[in-house]
Formats: C-alpha cells, structure tokens, sequence
C-alpha cells in the first residue's frame, strides 16, 4: 500500500513523476540509452537542462525579466555560503527566524558584517518578526520565506531598498508571490521539486559583479550562467526529475492551481488542530505555514493511541523535529487533500476516544 506520507525531506513527489523518472533509467525517451549513462553534452540532455531553466522561470514569472536558472550542486547549504560570496562587500541584513536562518547568518559573517534585522528566538521562532527597521547600506537582506522546521511562513515580505534574497527551500512554486520583488532565490530540490542533489538559484543578473573579491568558479553565478548551468556535469537525475514536476505543475495550472489545494489541506488540517482540545498548534496563527503545520498532543496518555492509528492508516513522517518535539505534518505540492484527510480523521477519532 502507498503511504500517505508527510516527510519533512526528503519528501512526497507526484506519483507520475515518480514512473517517468523510474522509467527513464532504464530508457530515456526511446533512445536506447538510460538518462544516466548519456552525456550531458548530448541533445537530449542539454534539452533537459534547457527546460527545467525555462520551466522554472517561466511558473514564478520571471521569464523575459532579466533573470537567470540555475540547477547547482551542494544543496541549500552551499548556498548560504555562495549568496555571501557573491554579493557580500561589507553589510548584509539578515532575518533570524530558524535553525535554517541562522545557518546562513554563520556562513555571512566569514564575508562581512551580518546584522540581524529581528529574531523570533525568544519564543522558540514560534513567529515571523514584523515592523522591524531594516537599516540603510545593505548589500541584501536576507530572508527564509518558509521555516520548515518551526511552521513558519512568511505572508507579506519586507519593501527594502537592498536587494532581497530569499531562500524558499521548502515553499517554492507553492503560493502566488510577486518574485520580481526578490532579486536571488534558492531553493534545493528535495522540499517541493525533486530528489535530493540539486538547488534551484534563481537570479538577477544585474546583482552580481559588485563584489571586489575573487570569487571561486564553482561558487560564482557568472560563470554558471555562461555556462548555461553547465559548467561541470550536473546532477543530472536530479534536473531530469524537477523538470518533470515543474512540467506536471505547469499542466495542472501552475501556481494559481497548486496554490489553491494547499490553501485546502492547511485549512483543512489547522480548523482541526483549533476545533480539537487534543491537540494544540505550535506556530502563531497569522504566520503559519502551509506547507509544514507544527502541532502538540495536550494529553501525553493518548500519544501512544495517536501514533498506533497513525501507523495502521499508513501515515509517514509526521514526527516534529527534535528542536520542537510534537508532531509536523509536512503538506508539499504532491500530497493530496485526501491524505490530510486521512489524518485528520484520526485527530477526531481520538477526541472521541479521549
Ligand atoms: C531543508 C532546508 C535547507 C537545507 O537544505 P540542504 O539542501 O539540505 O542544504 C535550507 N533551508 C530550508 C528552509 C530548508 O527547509
């Protein structure tokens, strides 16, 4: 049986996608060769490449807007040293609202001056900080649109003089935002796009080149954009399989589509996290995510009746992380409405039984 699965990340991808990718390394397209033995500089592969960059820009709505695709390597993690390299001289502002938040403040301060604008860590980031000054002279701000880990989203983004960079690791191409407002956005593959070995970078071009230092080939934005992405072999697999879930988001109805179902299985999830006394939610409410909706069990004796339905109904990955405890249902673009429905059935049965 399927399991219904509600994994952080590595996550849910559309079962379709799943077929194709599966097919394709056994035969690629009819060509009589798999997608992992072929060449990158091959035709078909460089076609790959071409419509992943394409597909990408064109659902955010970027295409024609001075933007650049790129699928690197090193995951999110590696861009929170590569968005300070390029584009750190002697400041940057950076939003402190997670675990994730604060890894990418780590990697900035080896390259200049990191000033947190606001922090949500007395409460456990619990919370998106809001009407915070945001200081003149930063080279960017820095922000994560969704903290996967705390249940944190942010709804209305900051009007800020210097470039924004976003990193939307666990929310991109789930909700209608208007992206000319962010001028780098980063995401790696395995939240909402892929499998792991990937990351999305989208970014404007006339934001690079500002930095006085050299900057290393394989961490410079430049070269990868002349090199259309290609500078070295790319994860191939990984490309193949985000072009094949932009394109089943793009058939769907992109974003607008997407987004619509979303809004479904949070409110879905969050009316019954609010209507049930066995259960309390952990984000505050105007912030919440709806990608990752974190909640507590008010009564620990039902825990173990909780975790077994969970178990017999097949539900996956629904354990918080270690830094909230509790539980974490991780609703990314794949997961059906029917699944949320499949737990949340559970959190009524319970209430009956408590
Ligand atoms: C998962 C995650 C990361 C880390 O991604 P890696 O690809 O493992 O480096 C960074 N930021 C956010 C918001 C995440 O959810």
């Amino acid at each position: 049986m399927k399991k219904h699965n509600f994994s952080a990340g590595p996550c849910i991808l559309p079962q379709e996608v799943m077929k194709k990718a599966a097919e394709a390394v056994i035969e690629l397209d009819g060509i009589g060769l798999s997608l992992i033995e072929i060449s990158h500089r091959s035709k078909e592969f460089v076609t790959i490449m071409e419509k992943a960059r394409s597909l990408a820009l064109e659902l955010l709505g970027l295409e024609g807007k001075g933007y650049s695709a790129l699928f690197l390597q090193g995951g999110a993690s590696m861009q929170f040293l590569a968005t300070a390299y390029n584009l750190l001289e002697t400041r940057a502002g950076y939003l402190n609202t997670g675990t994730w938040s604060l890894k990418a403040i780590k990697e900035a301060r080896l390259f200049g001056d990191v000033i947190e604008v606001a922090s949500s860590q007395e409460k456990n980031y619990n919370f998106i900080p809001k009407g915070y000054k945001i200081p003149d002279g930063l080279d960017y701000l820095h922000l994560t649109s969704n903290n996967t880990i705390f249940g944190t989203q942010i709804k209305e983004f900051p009007k800020s003089n210097a470039p924004l960079v976003c990193d939307m690791s666990s929310d991109i191409f789930s909700r209608q935002l208007d992206f000319t407002q962010f001028d780098l956005i980063y995401a790696g593959a395995q939240k909402n796009m892929g499998p792991a070995g990937t990351t999305l970078v989208v970014v404007k071009e006339d934001i690079l080149g500002k930095v006085t230092r050299k900057i290393p080939s394989m961490l410079d934005y430049k070269i990868h954009i002349a090199k259309d992405s290609m500078f070295n072999t790319p994860p191939v697999f990984p490309v193949y399989v985000s072009m094949l879930t932009l394109q089943w988001l793009k058939d769907l109805g992109g974003i607008p589509a997407i987004e619509e179902i979303n809004e479904k299985k949070a409110n879905l999830i969050y009316s019954e996290i609010d209507l049930n006394p066995v259960f309390s939610g952990y984000a505050a409410k105007e912030d919440r995510s709806t990608m990752n909706a974190t909640f507590n069990i008010t009564d620990d004796t039902l825990k173990e009746t909780f975790d077994k339905l969970c178990k017999e109904a097949g539900i996956n990955g629904l354990n918080g992380h270690r830094s909230v405890g509790g539980y974490r249902a991780s609703m990314y673009n794949a997961l059906s409405l029917e699944s949320v429905g499949v737990l949340v059935d559970i959190m009524s049965e319970l209430e009956r039984k408590g």
